[in-house]
This record gives structure tokens, sequence and C-alpha cells, in this order.
């Protein structure tokens, strides 16, 4: 398989993704044949190395297939985007549990680790002489009823974080949370853990929680490709040339920063919360444009104002939480985009 065939293999997607986008946003659970079919055509091996079986696409390779399925279908982007973070703690923890059906999609991963980042971890995890015991409740998971396992992640008497790969059946419970806004089709639950029993083989990584906030900035400027594929896609629903050009000008100016970035934590929170404020100003553009239509649910300009809004939450941290209240609200307008 190479790079160039994945992705001759994922227009077809995109178009069949784009098409059923309204449909798939009204429903509970996205078709578990989007995860399936995007495992064909070889886009879980896009970020994989060589020697694991993947392909080892160059970043902008990465970043132009992320934009273009987040423009075609959020709720698809995202589930899958799950499933690729898994493996991504896999191949960086314990690549020994990484497996072919992963890379190929009959294997479906999720995570549950958002909750590490509150002061107090609602997971808990008591140690055994062969392994752990996982308490509590983690309020995110994304693919229930879609995923066959979660790299699940809670924090120990040391306050150490102890992440695990679970599979998703006895002594984890999905309850279903109120109706979402955005990406319903998500299948998003929290997990309630029953003293669930897990072994030492399954560890993936341990890590402190200021690891995982170092580690934060290079994954929400990654996400940064979700909300500028809502812009492109916004911009289908815009009459106004001008106002199609401006978008596109900035959205252009903040990918090649996410592209040329090297490491500056600040940098990372500028990019990612200004494409945040981008999506969201491109998404209330394509509802003005519609005019009152787009105030029913099904309109596909609703459905983006709402995404839009939805990337303001992922990932969100302390951090990223500051630089929203900044460029939403406080800061003078003008350089926001500079
Ligand atoms: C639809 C949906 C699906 C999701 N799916 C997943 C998933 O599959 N897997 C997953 O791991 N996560 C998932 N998330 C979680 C997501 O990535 C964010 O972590 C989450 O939206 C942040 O909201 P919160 O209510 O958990 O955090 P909040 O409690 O609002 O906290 C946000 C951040 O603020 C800071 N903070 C909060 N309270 C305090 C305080 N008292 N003192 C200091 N700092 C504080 C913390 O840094 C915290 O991370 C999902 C979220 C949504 C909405």
């Amino acid at each position: 398989m190479r790079v160039e065939s994945v992705l001759q293999e994922l227009q077809p997607l995109l178009d069949r993704f784009r098409t059923a986008a309204v449909e798939t946003d009204r429903s509970g659970r996205l078709p578990l044949e989007h995860l399936r079919a995007l495992g064909e055509a070889g886009v879980y091996r896009l970020a994989m190395p060589q020697e694991r079986g993947g392909l080892a696409a160059p970043p902008e390779v990465l970043w132009e297939v992320n934009e273009s399925l987040a423009a075609a279908c959020g709720s698809t982007h995202f589930v899958q985007a799950q499933h690729q973070g898994g493996l991504g703690f896999l191949l960086r923890g314990n690549a020994g549990l990484l497996h072919e059906d992963h890379l190929a999609g009959r294997r479906l991963c999720g995570v549950a680790f958002a909750h590490l980042r509150r002061p107090q971890s609602p997971v808990t995890v008591e140690t055994t002489p062969t392994g752990w015991i996982f308490r509590g409740e983690a309020p995110w998971f994304s693919g229930w009823g879609l995923m066959d396992e979660v790299v699940l992640a809670g924090r120990d008497e040391r306050g150490v974080d102890i992440y695990a790969l679970v599979p998703l059946h006895s002594g984890i419970e999905g309850i279903q949370s109120p109706p979402l806004s955005a990406i319903q089709a998500s299948a998003t639950v929290s997990l309630r853990l029953h003293d669930l029993v897990v072994p030492r083989a399954a560890l993936v990584l341990t890590q402190t929680l200021e690891e995982m906030a170092r580690r934060d900035f290079r994954s929400q400027l990654g996400y940064t490709a979700l909300p500028l594929g809502l812009v492109r896609e916004a911009a289908r629903w815009i009459s106004s040339e001008t106002v199609r050009r401006c978008l596109a000008e900035r959205a252009d100016r903040l990918r090649r920063r996410a592209l040329d970035w090297t490491d500056d934590p600040s940098e990372a929170l500028e990019v990612r919360a200004g494409a945040n404020l981008l999506a969201l100003q491109a998404a209330q553009a394509a509802v003005v444009s519609s005019g009152g239509q787009a105030n029913q649910l099904q309109h596909p300009a609703n459905r983006l104002l709402r995404e839009s809004s939805f990337y303001f939450l992922t990932q969100l941290n302390a951090p990223l939480r500051e630089v929203a209240f900044d460029k939403l609200v406080l800061q003078d307008w003008g350089p926001a985009f500079a």
C-alpha cells in the first residue's frame, strides 16, 4: 500500500460521508462501516511508522487528510481520531499491543483520559500484585457500541497516571449522556467502572500530570486541522466571494503556522484558539448567508455552527481556556489572526 493509493481511495469516501453528514448528525451513532472503510482504505496506517506496518506519511499529507475528513463529516472525523489517538498511545507506550487489525480498522480502540486534567481524577487506580483495579467514572468516552477496546487512564495512590488497554465488556458500563448539541453521532458516554481488574500485561504507559500537560500542546495544535476543515466546508454555504477569500487567507496563515510549529507552547495555543475562533466565524457567516432556513437543525450551516462550538471544548485545559477567553472577548479586534 502506498500513500498515494490511500489518498485516492479516500476521495469517494469523503463524498459519501459528506452526502450522509446531515443524516449522520441526526443519528445517535455513526455507521460502523465509516470507521471500517477508513481502515480498509489505509487511513489508519498513514501516521504509523513503516516498521509497524504504517506508511509514515509526511505531516502535510496527514494535515490535508484531517482537514478534508473534518470538512466532510465532523462526527466521523472525531470518532476515527479517537481510534488513531488510541493507536498513538499504544505506539508510544507499548507497541507490542498494537496489532495489524488495529491498522486495518477491524479492531477499534477509543480513549478515555481527558478526566485526568480535572483537579481530582474521577478515576482512581489501586495497585495489586498482578496489576490494578480501576474505579470511578470516566466522564467522556466517544465510540460506545463502535469501539472494541479503550485506552483507559486513572490515577494511582502515588499520583501517577496509569494508561491501560482494556476490552469494552464486563466491568465497564456505558452511561448515556443527555442529548449533545454537536457530534451526537459520536456515541459519547461516560464509562462507569465496577472494580475493573486490569492485568499488568495491559499496561500501555505511565506518566505524571506534568508530562501530560507538556504533551497537550502538541495534540491541541494537531487538532487545529479540525476547525480549519470546518472553515473550508462553511465556505460552500457563503455567497460572498470577499468573505470566502478572507476566510481562506486566514486559514492558510494558521495552517502554515501549525505546520511550521517548533515546540513553543504559547504558539500552539495561539494557533489552535485562533482556528477555533475562525471556525466559529465561518460557521456563523454560513448561517447568515443561508438565511432563516439555517435555523433548522438539519441545515448544514446549523450543524457546522454547533460543531464549531464543540471545537472549543475538545482538549480543553486551563491554558487553552485562558487563550480562548482572550480571543473571544478580551483581545482587541484586528490582530487576532496576525
Ligand atoms: C462530545 C464530547 C466527546 C468527548 N470524547 C472524549 C473521548 O472520547 N475521550 C476523552 O478522553 N475525552 C473526551 N472528551 C473530553 C474533551 O476532550 C475535554 O476534556 C472536555 O470537553 C473538557 O470538559 P470537562 O467538563 O471535562 O472539563 P472541565 O471540568 O470544564 O475542565 C476543563 C479544564 O479546565 C481545568 N479546570 C477545571 N476545573 C478546574 C479547577 N477547579 N481548578 C483548576 N483547573 C480546572 C482543567 O485543566 C480541565 O481540563 C469529550 C468531550 C465531549 C464534549
